[in-house]
């Protein structure tokens, strides 16, 4: 357990009691003053009185201030007990509504738990005892993931119970020696002092597991939660509770991208990583609002007729230049663009952009040249994803049988039937789609059978190792034959080398991509490129 200083906030209203306590003695002094004052007044009094007609003095009759003195000295004991009595009644009702303030303000109802701002208070007030502050501390973020489907199916008093179970699991599995507070509605998080005896993370994430082991019950069902913990170690105790529940959030905001991760220990890795995604997110922002629109720009790649050299298509391949961070590889703003779900608008702008080229490609004579674009999985999965398409191309005035999708198999296998009707309706209209990234997945070529596509791209790790590997060669070969059995078209992408070039011709493999014939090229280039190409072919022709 955290050793804290007793001070604590509910002190501040201790305060009112040196108040009230100066207050009394400022009473008692009045009261003093007044009683001096009035003997000094009696005794002037009674010494005027004494004084004969002669201006001799007399004998000074003192028993009307002795009357006085003591009906004072009475009620000054009184004012003393009152004052007494006011202070005691005053200390003990401040203690217990501070205690009442405190508990209201730094504790969560619900569990009885220290709250978020408990946790703020402790930490950044710094009010931890001697002991405890020169230690490192292990901050566990605790994250159900799936509560918030009880509050929506049963509601929210049954939550609420669910809540209070989650706590008192948590307070009975883990060790006394740990502070546990409740972050929000489904988030604990929880403090433990590093010494020589703390339990190891893992431990305490299996400790923490344990508590979510048993399913919830509740009315006539029972759910199982799963959660997330994010792990924070941190010797910088002069960082304040803001900085550490940011890190935390951040590893959660990782686990949440990577669903499979269970728990996360955050490091400055980490958090450079979401600096940069957060930038790039920004930046894509601006493109896709129209801010900033020149960041992002396409490149073709030729794909080439293995036997006639020809350019039969071009992929798309997206770029990104980022204000700040100078070029960004495609999958990671791709990606980027995935998790903040950002990818549906900006395969849109790229879409639009690949038909605007295609219709370039038509102005200078090249209609019949594919051109290639990639589809993300999410993209598939929308369901305006057809008519937008459909309605993409319309606006662009290309041709439907000008524009190919690369689809991968993920995509495809996960939900195969409702993907295959809207390949389908795509085809029909003309659009040819391609499996991207062949091999790498686990789609078999049978199940290729009822898909709707018309070509497979061959993944660069096949084309790397043909002619090098024995095995992978024979793959390779009997993927292209199976491939043609039933009617697909194969790409070989990533081809760079004369070898790989000849063993795929021998093959029959279809169509290669990749950097012996071309690297990715910008749209004039390509289209200077094939002027010249066509030029020479005809010259070429004229001369036969
Ligand atoms: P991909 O679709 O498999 O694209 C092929 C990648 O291989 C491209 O990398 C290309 O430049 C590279 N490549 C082609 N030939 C060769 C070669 O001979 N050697 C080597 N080493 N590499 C070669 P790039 O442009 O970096 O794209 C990477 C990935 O980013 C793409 O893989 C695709 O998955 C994704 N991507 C690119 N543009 C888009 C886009 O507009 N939308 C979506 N959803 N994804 C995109
Ligand atoms: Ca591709
Ligand atoms: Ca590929």
């Amino acid at each position: 357990m955290i050793k804290y200083h007793k001070k604590m906030k509910h002190e501040k209203y201790h305060i009112l009691i040196p108040i009230t306590a100066t207050m009394a003695i400022l009473t008692l002094l009045f009261f003093f003053m007044i009683g001096w004052i009035n003997e000094y007044t009696i005794r002037a009094d009674a010494m005027i009185r004494s004084i004969d007609s002669y201006g001799e003095l007399g004998n000074i009759n003192l028993s009307a201030y002795d009357n006085l003195t003591s009906r004072l000295a009475f009620w000054s004991g009184i004012a003393v007990l009152a004052t007494i009595m006011v202070i005691i009644v005053s200390f003990t009702s401040l203690k217990r509504k501070g205690r009442d303030v405190f508990r209201l303000a730094y504790y969560d109802a619900l569990t009885n738990l220290p709250n978020t701002d408990c946790f703020k208070f402790y930490w950044d007030d710094g009010i931890l005892e001697e002991e405890s502050l020169h230690m490192s501390k292990i901050i566990y973020l605790i994250n159900t993931v799936n509560f918030k489907l009880i509050n929506m199916t049963s509601g929210y008093r049954i939550g609420d119970e669910v809540i209070k179970e989650i706590a008192n699991r948590l307070k009975y599995h883990l060790p006394n020696t740990t502070d546990l507070f409740r972050l929000s509605a489904d988030r604990f998080i929880l403090v433990q002092d590093q010494t020589v005896d703390t339990l190891p993370i893992s431990e305490m994430i299996s400790l923490i597991s344990k508590a979510f082991k048993e399913p919830f019950k509740f009315q006539d069902a029972t759910k199982k939660l799963s959660i997330q913990v994010s792990v924070l170690t941190t010797k910088d105790l002069n960082c304040k509770s803001d900085d550490i529940l940011r890190k935390c959030l951040i590893d959660m905001d990782h686990l949440k991208v990577s669903r499979d991760q269970k728990h996360l220990i955050y490091n400055r890795e980490i958090e450079e990583t979401f600096y940069r995604e957060s930038l790039i997110e920004n930046e894509l922002r601006e493109v896709i609002d129209g801010r900033d629109t020149e960041r992002l720009h396409l490149m073709y790649q030729p794909q080439h007729a293995l036997g006639s050299s020809a350019v039969v298509g071009v992929e798309t391949l997206a770029r990104f230049d980022s204000k700040h961070l100078g070029t960004i590889p495609p999958q990671e703003f791709i990606t980027i663009a995935e998790n903040k779900q950002l990818i549906i608008q900006l395969g849109k702008i790229i879409l639009k952009s690949a038909c605007d080229f295609a219709c370039k490609l038509t102005e200078f004579g090249h209609g019949d040249i594919r051109v290639a674009v990639n589809v993300s999985a999410i993209q598939l999965l929308d369901e305006h994803f057809t008519d937008d398409v459909v309605d993409i191309v319309r606006r662009s005035g290309c041709k439907f049988t000008q524009l190919e999708l690369e689809i991968t198999e993920s995509a495809v296998m996960d939900t195969f039937e409702s993907i295959n009707t809207k390949l389908k309706y795509l085809r029909d209209l003309g659009i040819l789609m391609s499996l991207d990234d062949f091999g790498t997945g686990y789609s078999s070529l049978y199940r290729l059978q009822s898909l709707e596509i018309d070509t497979v791209k061959l993944d660069k790790r096949f084309i790397d190792d043909v002619g090098i590997q024995n095995e992978v060669s024979m793959i390779t070969a009997e993927i292209i034959k199976m491939a043609h059995i039933i009617g697909l078209n194969v790409v070989a992408e990533g081809v760079e080398t004369e070898s790989q070039a000849i063993f795929l011709q021998l093959n029959q493999c279809d169509i290669a991509q990749g950097y012996l014939f071309n690297k990715p090229m910008k749209p004039l280039d390509i289209l200077s490129m094939l002027t010249i190409e066509s030029l020479t072919t005809k010259e070429v022709f004229d001369a036969s």
